[in-house]
């Protein structure tokens, strides 16, 4: 590492700390030539897989840029597109790979949007899954209302009905041939 000072290519570290719950370690530095002190922080680097192959880092300021698109017009703040940013980082992140194709990035938006703003979701959602028609905005518009409407009302029993139906049936149209 040079100092950014007077480019000699000899410094000490001083201190050395985690930070940001540990996915980085933050060094204090001090040049040997000048004897000035300046810090870096070092982060194991997550890359992005785009559609065409090319790989490029993470980046926190990307997510928010793509977001804040679809937040246009919408009251949400600077604050929050950092926040969640940040929540999508961690979920990338606690993915446990090194390299992840872009669209599952656009995947970790999805959740915490809705969250934030059904509008900007609806939005960011209409060009990541690449809505075709006013019934694909139908379906999901259908599936919002249903999940805030189903929240508190009923528990989900998609479990219970299905297998025991199944085992009952199997095997009553298919046996006969004579
Ligand atoms: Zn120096």
């Amino acid at each position: 590492m040079r100092c950014p000072f007077c480019r000699h290519s000899d410094c000490r570290v001083i201190d050395s700390r985690e930070v940001e719950d540990g996915q980085a370690t933050r060094r204090r530095r001090s040049c040997a030539a000048c004897g000035k002190r300046f810090t870096t922080v070092e982060e194991a680097v997550l890359a992005v897989v785009k559609r065409s192959g090319v790989t490029e880092p993470f980046s926190r300021d990307k997510v928010v840029s793509g977001v804040r698109r679809a937040c246009q017009g919408r009251p949400v703040d600077e604050d929050a597109l950092q926040q969640l940013a940040h929540r999508v980082e961690e979920a990338v992140r606690a993915g446990g790979t090194a390299e992840l194709p872009s669209h599952e990035v656009g995947l970790a938006i999805l959740g915490p949007l809705k969250e934030l703003d059904e509008v900007a979701y609806l939005r960011f959602a209409s060009v990541y899954r690449s809505f075709s028609s006013i019934e694909d905005f139908e379906k999901e518009i259908a599936d919002l209302r249903e999940a805030a409407a189903g929240e508190a009302a009923e528990p989900r029993d998609r479990e219970a009905r299905d297998p025991v139906a199944r085992r009952t049936g199997a095997g009553r149209g298919e046996a006969t041939r004579e």
